[in-house]
């Protein structure tokens, strides 16, 4: 087939993932479309992949794209008429501690809220469904029904050929070799030709990185992975296993024994086994192993060595293993991303340009991955918020020592737990707020956001601060006393919290009032004064959050959360007219959140500045003989103000401020604080799942301005119409947990709702659920049960206002 010289998409990578984001194209009747791949379709990961679709995933978002994968490889042979080795065998995944089961239980929740009906198991009900399993130091398990494995490269065929049908052409044996931009066009060159095109993907698997380094020019960043070496092997037919097999007429459950770390499974009828080993490997990292140029349908030796552990374990777990020997192994190249989650979406700083790679899993992924990316490109949004798996949630951080760092932990680890009060050692201390050392002496517990280091909580002597601490899904903990006196301290004080990395931009320019007027849906502050704008999708959906704090008229800082910052900033650049600028200023300056009844008196022996300047207000002044803004707000719901100073003059302040009394606190207590006041998180509280109505935002909403803003229309209909759904805040009879995000909200035993954020709130000594229920069930006093771990929990509706201080009177004071 000859090169075209025009095509709507080109896409660069014929491995699962870029088929299915053409299958998904075309099948929408965009059929001028066009996959190359450089050898023969599957030649990079997919060829050798093991082929199993689990529907678990700990992400919602990965989870439901996995349930839509499956579904849809149900009925893709007969769809396209091309017949698929398909084994839904369903798996069980095995549980050595309690804290495992509670995983298992949240999962199995998220999956009965998108219809996914997974089972808790004893290790009895697991041996009836696995007879080889010894189960005598199980506490239980989970049966997922869906669970199996596919033929990897039968499914990519048959998604070529769904495509092919739709009209998407695919081109073989034809390497992109680059890319330029003219007149606001792709062009992508091959050797046999180049193809002027509106939209580019990269979905090129392990050589993401490669293709990536050709969008440097046009704005692009370096693409965050390491590659891995993953093993998997087979051995020789077993006899029990070919009986059992022969008699049930199916193959053996998968089986993943997650807390040693692997997976067994059936393969014809002996095993196929593919631990995640520990002592693993990243490949190509070094100066003299280069990644070749091409790869395909190639493998690593064999380095079985490596998995003697896993083997041993495993042989102990299903004896039959030990009967037979290995014909055959195999280790191939696996691209991770630091947190291990594949990147499908807009690739960060660059117009029209989008990727679709890194997948660990892109055999289960490789359907819901064509469908997101797919709509990414169509319509320029998701019909799932997919912020899990958005490449822009990594930034400039992300060198190649942190890939491959990350990446080690994530493989190593690819099975475990991910606890609320648990933060990653790998790849830390990439940005650190000049107060690092001081807060660290202070006993701060760090985390990372966005690669900044803040501190969640601070410990004292004597408190447990080892990982190991961390390793449960309670509420309490060596953290626990010590949140509830910094937001006592808040209360009743004045606190101080470190929160560097807050993005940053200036807006500046002739008409940046007028344009920012039709991007959000609410008003304005006036010169002087800050207030919250939202920005709705062209569905009247949250996009993002941002503090508009104004200078002048046409004077303007904005900020948002540290992890939005390449996310916003794009949003802001997408179509920034001539003669507005827009400047990231996030490494500049960094900001101090002080709060608390006291807060005024510690300012007035720091500042000259107007302190009885109402909320929302701001003013520029001098902190400790330091310039400073001064900005009268507080995600604490008290009394308080956010100090914006230059980076190098913020330690004298943070000195001075600590010196004059304020008590350290961390995120954990400022969560604590704010959930209290029902003010919302980004991506968690705020996402693309819903509209600004049914995000409880109508305050925000100016429906009668004149300008038009995106979302307008659909957002006057639904106030007409109402809204399908309501926000509300909960306060839950909650045991010892917090529920996890997706908890599900159940009336009379139907999900009629699901949580976006909980936790226990220290001033008004409840805890507290922010989530999403039908319409009708939003109602103040309404009681609905939250499930928290698989236990259900009375979660009463409360009125519409906030728990702590409704009346905003101590922020106010
Ligand atoms: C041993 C092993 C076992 C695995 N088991 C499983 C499993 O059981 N389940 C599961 O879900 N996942 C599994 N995986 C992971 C899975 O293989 C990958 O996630 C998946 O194949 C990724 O698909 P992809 O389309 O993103 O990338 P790839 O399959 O790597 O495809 C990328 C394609 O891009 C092409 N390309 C690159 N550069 C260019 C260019 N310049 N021009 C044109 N074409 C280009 C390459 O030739 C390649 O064909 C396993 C991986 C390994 C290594």
């Amino acid at each position: 087939m000859s090169v075209p010289s025009t095509a709507r998409v080109v896409i660069i990578g014929g491995g699962v993932v870029g088929v299915s984001t053409l299958y998904h194209l075309a099948k929408n009747g965009w059929s001028d479309c066009v996959l190359l791949e450089k050898n023969e379709l599957t030649a990079g990961s997919t060829w050798h992949a093991a082929g199993n679709c689990p529907t678990f995933s700990a992400s919602y978002g990965v989870m439901n794209i996995q349930r839509y994968s499956l579904e849809l490889y149900r009925g893709l042979a007969d769809e396209v008429d091309y017949p698929l080795n398909y084994h839904v065998s369903g798996s069980l995944r095995l549980a050595h501690t309690q804290e495992r089961m509670r995983e298992f239980e949240y999962v199995a929740g998220m999956g009965r809220h998108m219809g996914v009906d997974m089972e808790m198991c004893t290790p009895q009900q697991m041996q009836e469904r696995y007879p080889f399993l010894e189960i005598h130091d199980l506490e239980g398990g989970l049966w997922d029904p869906l669970d199996g494995d596919i033929d990897p490269a039968q499914v990519t065929q048959a998604l070529a050929k769904g495509a092919r049908s739709h009209g998407g052409k695919i081109l073989r044996f034809t390497p992109a070799t680059g890319v330029s931009r003219e007149n606001g066009e792709w062009i992508v060159h091959t050797e046999k030709g180049d193809i002027r095109c509106e939209y580019v993907v990269n979905a090129a698997g392990y050589y993401a990185e490669r293709v990536g380094e050709w969008f440097l020019p046009f704005g692009g960043r370096k693409v965050p992975l390491a590659v891995m070496s993953h093993q998997y092997f087979l051995t020789e037919p077993v006899p029990e296993v070919a009986a059992w097999s022969e008699k049930h007429g199916r193959k053996l459950p998968l089986l993943r024994d997650v807390d040693t770390s692997y997976y067994l499974r059936q393969e014809t009828t002996g095993f196929n086994l593919g631990p995640y080993e520990r002592n693993c490997q990243s490949a190509w990292t070094r100066a003299d192993d280069p990644m070749p140029d091409d790869f395909s349908f190639q493998l690593y030796p064999d380095d079985l060595d490596r998995l003697e552990w896993y083997i041993e374990d495993a042989m102990a777990r299903v004896p039959l293993l030990g009967t037979q020997g290995v014909s055959r192994n195999i280790n191939g190249p696996i691209p991770y991303a630091p947190d291990g989650l594949p990147m499908i979406g807009p690739m960060p700083g660059v117009p029209n340009a989008f990727e679709a790679h890194t997948f660990t899993f892109g055999i289960a992924q490789g359907g819901g991955a064509g469908k997101v990316a797919a709509e990414w490109i169509m319509h320029g949004c998701t019909e799932w918020d997919m912020w899990a798996v958005d490449p822009r949630r990594y930034t400039d951080y992300t060198d190649k020592q942190y890939c491959i760092d990350k990446a080690m932990e994530v493989y190593g680890h690819e099975y475990a737990m991910h606890f609320p009060h648990h933060s990653w050692p790998a790849g830390r201390d990439r940005k650190l707020s000049p107060n690092h050392a001081k807060i660290v002496e202070l006993g701060g517990q760090m985390g990372a956001f966005n690669g900044w280091e803040r501190a969640n909580w601070f410990a004292q002597e004597g408190d447990d601060t080892s990982e190991a601490a961390t390793q449960t899904w309670s509420r309490s903990g060596p953290w626990q006393p010590r949140i509830k006196e910094e937001c006592e301290a808040v209360r009743d004080g004045v606190g101080v919290l470190d929160l560097c990395g807050f993005s940053r931009f200036s807006l500046t320019g002739e008409g940046a009032a007028e344009w920012l007027r039709g991007k959000i849906a609410g008003g304005l502050p006036k010169a002087g004064r800050m207030n919250l704008g939202y920005f709705p999708d062209h569905r009247g959906r949250v996009l993002t959050e941002m503090s508009l704090i104004r200078h002048g008229e046409d004077d303007f800082t904005l900020i948002t959360a540290a992890v939005a910052q390449w996310h916003d900033r794009d949003l802001l650049k997408s179509d920034l007219p001539e003669g507005l600028t827009l400047t990231d200023r996030t490494t500049e300056m960094t900001t101090l959140i002080v709060a608390g009844p006291k807060s005024r008196e510690l300012f007035q022996g720091l500042t000259d500045a107007d302190l009885s300047l109402g909320w929302l207000t701001h003013q520029q002044t001098t902190v400790a003989g330091k310039p400073a803004m001064l900005v009268r707000v507080s995600f604490t719901g008290e009394l308080g103000w956010e100090v914006h100073a230059a980076v190098d003059d913020i330690p004298a302040i943070y000195a001075a401020i600590l010196e004059a009394g304020a008590k350290p606190f961390g995120m954990f207590a400022l969560n604590a604080l704010r959930i209290e006041k029902g003010y919302r998180t980004w991506k968690g509280d705020l996402s693309t799942d819903y509209s600004l109505f049914e995000s409880g935002l109508g305050r925000f909403v100016k429906l009668d301005k004149p300008q038009d803003f995106p979302g307008k229309q659909p957002l006057m209909i639904e106030k007409q119409q109402g809204s399908a759904k309501g926000f509300v805040t909960l306060v839950v009879d909650a045991g010892d947990h917090d529920a996890p995000y997706m908890s599900s909200l159940l009336k009379d035993g139907e999900i009629v709702g699901e949580i976006t954020s909980c936790d226990w709130g220290y001033r008004v000594n409840a805890c507290i659920a922010l989530g999403v229920v039908r319409k009708g069930l939003d109602e103040p006093g309404t009681e609905l049960e939250l499930e928290v771990y698989g236990q259900k929990h009375k979660a009463v509706v409360q009125a519409d206002q906030p728990l702590w201080d409704p009346e905003n009177e101590r922020l106010r004071a």
